[in-house]
């Protein structure tokens, strides 16, 4: 460790190498999970707002550490992302999301989408964009049973990059989806010129509409502005009765949350679609 100054470097040696420790401990974890097979995928329902629709899936990332026990995956995706692990990572749920809409196309249910999270280090790795055709292709899928979620965040530091890949992967016929709507910098306006045909609102607005007058207007007029634009718009996080009626007022399309569901095991979400 660096002196920061004569009286500092005692005090922040054991940290940062502690940290380090941890973060190699963890990243080795990851790469062994991936090797022994310790991911697996659960997959959450969204709704049309009345409820009676099942129309898609998320795919959501589980570990579960013969190490570390289960680990969430706010606590390792950042890691995998700082170390690159999340592109092969990746590739492994993209393979498994493919694999699960053939079973659902193979139940006559091709038209429930599956959707998938891309970290902003895939998207612009290397050949992403013919990986994705090749697992779709590997599958036997229509591309449209797929859904790409991206955040805001990737149009942070690459954005000629990002946007290129986005344009290709419509060019497939993936459906592209911003995730976490909100949180990050972009603007209605600069969405139009995104080769984007989803809008999902994050939870944190969703969690206060119920109290926040305020709140309520501004993901009023993100959806209407929305629909403006011709996009499908879906609430993550819905949780309570009276958040489904005030979205479904606003017409909100999807509904994903614990209201209608938890993430499910895939023979559970194989049931569920098969009952619709
Ligand atoms: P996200 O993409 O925003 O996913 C939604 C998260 O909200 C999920 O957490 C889901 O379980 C949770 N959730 C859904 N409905 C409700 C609700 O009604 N109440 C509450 N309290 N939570 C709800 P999860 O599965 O822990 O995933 C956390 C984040 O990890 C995801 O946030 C996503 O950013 C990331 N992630 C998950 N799987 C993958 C993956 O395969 N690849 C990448 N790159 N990131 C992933
Ligand atoms: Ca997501
Ligand atoms: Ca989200
Ligand atoms: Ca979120």
């Amino acid at each position: 460790a660096k002196k920061a100054g004569k009286n500092c470097w005692r005090f922040y040696e054991p940290v940062l190498l502690q940290e380090t420790n941890e973060k190699m401990v963890l990243t080795n974890g990851l790469r062994r999970g991936l090797e022994r097979g310790e991911f697996s995928l659960q997959y959450q329902p969204q709704f049309a707002s009345s409820g009676e629709y099942l129309v898609g899936f998320e795919a959501l990332l589980r570990w579960n550490s013969a190490d570390h026990g289960f680990m969430p995956p706010n606590r390792f995706i950042p890691l995998a992302e700082q170390t690159g692990l999340i592109v092969p990572i990746g590739e492994w749920v993209l393979t498994e999301a493919c694999r699960f809409a053939r079973r659902l196309s193979d139940m006559g249910k091709e038209d429930i989408h599956v959707a998938v999270n891309i970290s902003p280090r895939q998207l612009v790795s290397e050949n992403f964009v013919d990986k994705v055709r090749s697992c779709i292709e590997y599958a036997g899928i229509k591309p449209g049973q797929i859904e790409i979620e991206i955040t805001e965040s990737v149009f942070i530091e690459s954005v000629n990059d990002a946007v290129l890949k986005l344009c290709q992967l419509r060019e497939i016929g993936v459906i592209l989806s911003l995730d976490d709507f909100g949180t990050g910098y972009s603007s209605l306006t600069y969405l139009r010129s995104l080769p984007v045909g989803v809008l999902k609102i994050d939870k944190s607005f969703i969690d206060e509409i119920i109290n926040d007058q305020a709140q309520l207007h501004v993901v009023g007029a993100i959806i209407n502005l929305g629909h403006t634009l011709g996009l499908t718009i879906v609430a993550e996080g819905v949780e309570t009765e009276k958040q489904l009626k005030i979205l479904s007022e606003y017409r909100c399309d999807r509904i994903q949350g614990y209201i209608f569901s938890k993430p499910l095991t895939e023979e559970a979400a194989i049931e569920l679609a098969q009952g619709m």
